[in-house]
């Protein structure tokens, strides 16, 4: 059903890599939910609000008011986290693998390594110069 393999979208993957990152996005999520429930904190209804917006509810997979009180307290994880179901939106928009900067393609090479990559090297380059999500000393 649907495009022989080998057919590639307009963000340069086939469908066969498109369902590979896909997995590797929901492990990744798995993962990073394991490690927010490890560590208990308080309810923000800051961080709810985030992951409304990030897209979450169209996930039938889990009860949000359950994923909120996860998400608590959870510093890194929770970036990670929002990366994440960023990265499963764009895959449901027909969005992911293009670079939300400039839109070009990202590659599956780089994708493959970090599957929640929302940027091309380059972009993501400029990106940490001025400071961006990653932590920058000084
Ligand atoms: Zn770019």
């Amino acid at each position: 059903m649907g495009a022989p393999a080998g057919t590639k979208g307009r963000n340069g993957l086939d469908n066969r890599q498109v369902e590979r990152l896909r997995e590797q996005l929901q492990q990744l999520k798995l993962a990073a939910l394991a490690a927010v429930r490890s560590s208990a904190g308080e309810l923000s209804g800051e961080d709810a609000d985030l992951f409304r917006d990030s897209g979450l509810t169209g996930d039938g997979a889990l009860a949000e008011a359950e994923f909120e009180r996860d998400v608590a307290g959870a510093g890194q994880v929770r970036t990670a986290l929002i990366e994440i179901v960023a990265a499963e939106r764009r895959l449901a928009n027909g969005e992911y693998g293009l670079c939300v900067d400039c839109g070009d393609i990202i590659g599956f090479a780089r994708l493959e390594a970090q599957p929640a990559a929302s940027r091309c090297v380059r972009c993501q380059e400029k990106e940490e110069k001025r400071g961006g999500p990653t932590h920058f000393p000084g």
